[in-house]
């Protein structure tokens, strides 16, 4: 096959190292006609590396029109990333309408949870949102678990037919979870989050059950958010969750990817040990202290991934400011669009270093 050059920048495309310059999904690259390599396209279109926003205002404005027709909500989130997708006004939508929540990618978490045990967890963060769901439905779009059962609980409510409005910030897995229950074979995801303005209707074929897609919104908070479309891919989890065990001591610290660091503050002599889950791609880092502001400075090869080397210089402008926090053994930090800190020996205490937008809670311990 001859070789295909970018139309924007001129570069080689490439299909096999989307992190590297040039890179274009394969399946584009084999389109007849012209390319623009995917960093181009974004430039071109975006203006910069980020998905297109959906103001919060628009999105409103398309959810509001669409709850006049439709009798029940399907709010979908991500088991991965509860906190990240838990958007409030997504939660909204949940107060005013009757609603059967979906709890998406269970593939990803330890075999040992049992379904009912995610169902209870999730049923009580919700009534702390003041949201009592019709029901709630744990699934995988990836494996097709569960996706039946969202078909029998919309057709047990409603027997007679429904419009059934489909809520989800991006990433969630929304359109999967669409696709599958339209019993479409061919999974399409968005690889272009956030760019779909308006809702889109369907109708499960033989039934009376119209499903309106409505867009997905970026919700605040989220670290996936602030890096380009490549890194954001890498940080969502696809097929397993990993996890890394600490035991860390005051003056060490901790540098995940480029995205966040924080010192070990804790006093004592006891060491706290706590594990990190992050998707896979998500590299680490344990140093001294005194090391980090070097480490930060130098060239960082692979070491410190992501940001890749298209967004960082962007990643670096972003205002950091840092949090002190305490975390109890039996609770969880989370990072919302990165991951979450579990405390197995506590207190943990430390001084995180991160961007004013990232989103950083703790909860009680999920896994
Ligand atoms: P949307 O933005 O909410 O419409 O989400 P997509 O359907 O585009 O999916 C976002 C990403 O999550 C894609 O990389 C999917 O492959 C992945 N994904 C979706 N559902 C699942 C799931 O059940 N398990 C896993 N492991 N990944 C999933």
């Amino acid at each position: 096959m001859s070789k295909k050059i970018c139309i924007g920048c001129g570069i080689e495309l490439q299909s096999d190292y989307p992190e590297k310059n040039g890179y274009l999904p394969a399946a584009k690259l084999e389109e007849p006609g012209e390319h623009y390599c995917q960093r181009c396209f974004k430039i071109k279109n975006y203006g910069k590396y980020m998905p297109v926003r959906l103001t919060r205002d628009d999105y409103r404005k398309v959810v509001q029109e669409e709850m006049v027709n439709s009798q029940v909500a399907i709010a979908v989130f991500d088991i991965i990333d509860f906190e990240g997708s838990f958007d409030d006004e997504i939660l909204d939508v949940l107060r005013e309408m009757d609603s059967i929540v979906v709890i998406n990618k269970l593939d990803l978490i330890p075999d040992e949870k049992h379904p009912s045990e995610v169902a209870n967890w999730v049923k009580v963060r919700l009534a702390e949102e003041g949201i009592a769901p019709l029901d709630i439905a744990i699934v995988s779009s990836k494996n097709g678990y569960g996706i039946n059962g969202i078909f029998k609980k919309i057709k047990h409510f409603y027997p007679d037919g429904v419009e059934a409005l489909v809520l989800g910030v991006t990433n969630v897995g929304k359109s999967s979870i669409v696709n599958r229950l339209l019993g479409l074979k061919k999974v399409t995801v968005s690889k272009y989050p956030g760019t779909t303005l308006k809702s889109v209707r369907n109708q499960i074929p033989h039934t009376k059950i119209t499903l309106v897609d409505t867009p997905g919104l970026i919700p605040e908070g989220r670290i996936s958010d602030l890096v380009c479309e490549n890194c954001n891919l890498k940080m969502v989890p696809a097929n397993e969750i990993s996890r890394k065990t600490f035991k860390m001591s005051k003056g060490r610290a901790l540098i995940i990817g480029e995205l966040l660091w924080f010192r070990i503050l804790n006093e004592d002599e006891m060491k706290p040990i706590f594990s990190l889950y992050a998707a896979k791609d998500v590299t680490f880092h344990e140093t001294n202290e005194d090391k980090l502001k070097e480490l930060l400075k130098t060239d960082r090869g692979d070491l410190l991934t992501p940001p890749c080397e298209n967004c960082i210089d962007e990643y670096r402008k972003l205002e950091k400011i840092k949090h002190r926090v305490t975390v109890k053994t039996g609770e969880e930090l989370v990072f919302k669009g990165l991951g979450w800190i579990s405390v197995k020996r506590g207190p943990l205490e430390i001084e995180i270093t991160a961007p004013k937008e990232a989103g950083i809670v703790i909860r009680d311990a999920f896994i």
